[in-house]
């Protein structure tokens, strides 16, 4: 358990009503180092019957939570967000031995971003209106009651605390289930929670897989809202089995996002902003501008710098601090990727770098940085999510031509456009179907709303828009 330092790296408790309680059944999963393959901690593999008991302490402490005052709500967030950041080197260094990320961004994003959107929360809640006149009514939002969150591994306490800080600051209580291959984070959490003295039950930790743990949660009666991160596949299953309880469901789903450079872009500046972009945490992340829509004119131009700015990107130990590029999270998730990868190939993409496993690592899950050119719109790697290190590029004629190509595929999660001319890149951006668009490389924004059109999802997270998924809204007429 090197680096994970944790005295829950290896427990056999679950968190639940604000203490340490052990598991119900006897399985635990193991929770693998993303560049060594060595087991670094263990989690207990929860079952329903501890959905059960976390969903009815989660009911039981809701009467309370949603009673506390604003102020005193937004007090308590503060204080997490200062338990988190104090753990802010453990999180950083765990996450990057879980997950693969190069502890450069482990420390700013995937440690850092927590602890921003907690303490973001503080004050949000004190600036939504929850009350407001109209005619002889009186309208109310009141906390939507016991929300019942699952998330995935690819920023695992980022997607976490997307949903349990704006959770915690409308009054209502959690019961979360984090990803399998990447939850020792969320142990940390826990503990971050017991240091506050978070008021027991208010936040329930569940670890376990899928179909056991997380089908639980979605059908569960005393869960009211289920909201959940990860694949369509899952999203779908979730949304089924919520349905069946008419509860409120979230989905953040997956995408296969297209970054449109204009005929008049500074491709030298344009296309290693939309490369990088790419290639963040090794391709998986769910936003990633996987595909490249790029002028016909100015093709090979754009492939070059395009490969001359991935090649600048050193792949290594993700504990390095020069290393921009790590391993990916799993041999499942390598087996994946290298199937695309093989797809690509075989309909007739063509590799300009990378392509294979790099021979310089003897242990870890890696993957060369891949950029495919000569792609069309139709083949499988332009249509469907990779989550890893490969750019597909695509050309184009026509504008027209390009915004068709980006709205082309089931997803609508973000994308990117970049021209000489602002007004334009404004006016293609209106017209992409999807959540997010970042115009002439605009900077991800935390207080924006996040989310997707199409299969990348129903419902917002993030600022204020975020907030306001977590309540119901009740007219008292007098
Ligand atoms: P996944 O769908 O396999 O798992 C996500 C979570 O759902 C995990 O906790 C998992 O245990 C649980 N789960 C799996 N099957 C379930 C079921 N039948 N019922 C209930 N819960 C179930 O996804 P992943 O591999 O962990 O993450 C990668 C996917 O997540 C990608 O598709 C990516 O695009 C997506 N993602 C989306 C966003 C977003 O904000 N839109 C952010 C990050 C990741």
């Amino acid at each position: 358990m090197t680096g994970a330092q944790s005295k829950t790296a290896h427990s056999r408790e679950l968190y639940i009503d604000g203490k340490w309680q052990p598991q119900s059944g006897n399985g635990s999963i193991d929770v693998l180092s993303a560049s060594t393959e060595e087991v670094i901690g263990s989690v207990p593999e929860g079952t329903a019957a501890d959905v059960d008991r976390a969903a009815r302490a989660a009911r039981a402490a809701f009467d309370g939570w949603s009673q506390t005052t604003v102020p005193e709500r937004a007090a308590w967030l503060l204080k997490l967000a200062g338990a988190l950041k104090e753990r802010g080197e453990q999180i950083a260094n765990i996450i990057s031995q879980e997950v693969g990320s190069p502890i450069s961004m482990s420390t700013s994003i995937q440690a850092g971003l927590p602890v921003l959107v907690t303490s973001t929360y503080a004050k949000l809640i004190t600036e939504l209106k929850l009350e407001q006149e109209i005619g002889n009514s009186l309208v109310v939002r009141e906390p939507y009651g016991v929300v019942g969150a699952i998330t995935p591994w690819n920023y695992p306490l980022h997607q976490i605390m997307a949903k349990v800080a704006p959770a915690l600051a409308s009054g209502c209580t959690v019961v979360l289930k984090p990803s399998e291959v990447a939850p020792l984070n969320a142990m940390l959490l826990a503990e971050a929670c017991q240091s506050i003295g978070l008021p027991p039950g208010v936040l329930n930790i569940v670890t376990g897989y899928g179909l056991a743990v997380g089908e639980a949660i979605a059908s569960h009666p005393l869960v009211d809202m289920v909201s959940f991160t990860g694949s369509v596949r899952a999203g779908k299953r979730v949304g089924a089995l919520a349905a069946e309880g008419i509860k409120k469901v979230t989905l953040e789903l997956g995408g296969k996002s297209a970054f449109v450079v204009l005929d008049d872009a500074p491709l030298e500046k344009a296309i290693p902003a939309g490369a990088r972009n790419a290639m963040q945490n090794s391709g998986q992340t769910c936003s990633a501008w996987t595909r490249m829509v790029v002028p016909r004119s100015r093709y090979q131009e754009a492939l070059d710098l395009a490969a001359q700015a991935i090649g600048a990107l050193k792949l290594g130990d993700p504990l390095d601090p020069a290393t921009r590029l790590g391993p990916l999270i799993s041999a499942t998730q390598r087996e994946r990727v290298e199937g695309y990868i093989a797809k690509g190939k075989q309909e007739g993409a063509r590799v300009v770098m990378g392509g294979g496993r790099p021979t310089a690592f003897g242990k870890g899950y890696y993957v060369e940085p891949t950029i495919f050119a000569d792609v069309q719109p139709k083949m499988t790697i332009a249509q469907e999510e990779i989550f890893g290190p490969v750019l597909s590029v695509l050309p184009y004629d026509t504008e027209e031509e390009a915004i068709g190509i980006a709205n082309d595929t089931s997803y609508g999660l973000a994308g990117g456009v970049w021209s000489g001319d602002p007004e334009r890149a404004m006016r293609v951006a209106r017209r992409m179907r999807t959540g997010q668009v970042d115009v002439n490389g605009g900077k991800f924004n935390p207080l924006a709303p996040f989310g997707g059109y199409k299969q990348s999802g129903i419902g917002r997270e993030l600022g204020m828009f975020g907030l306001e998924e977590y309540f119901q809204i009740k007219s008292i007429a007098r």
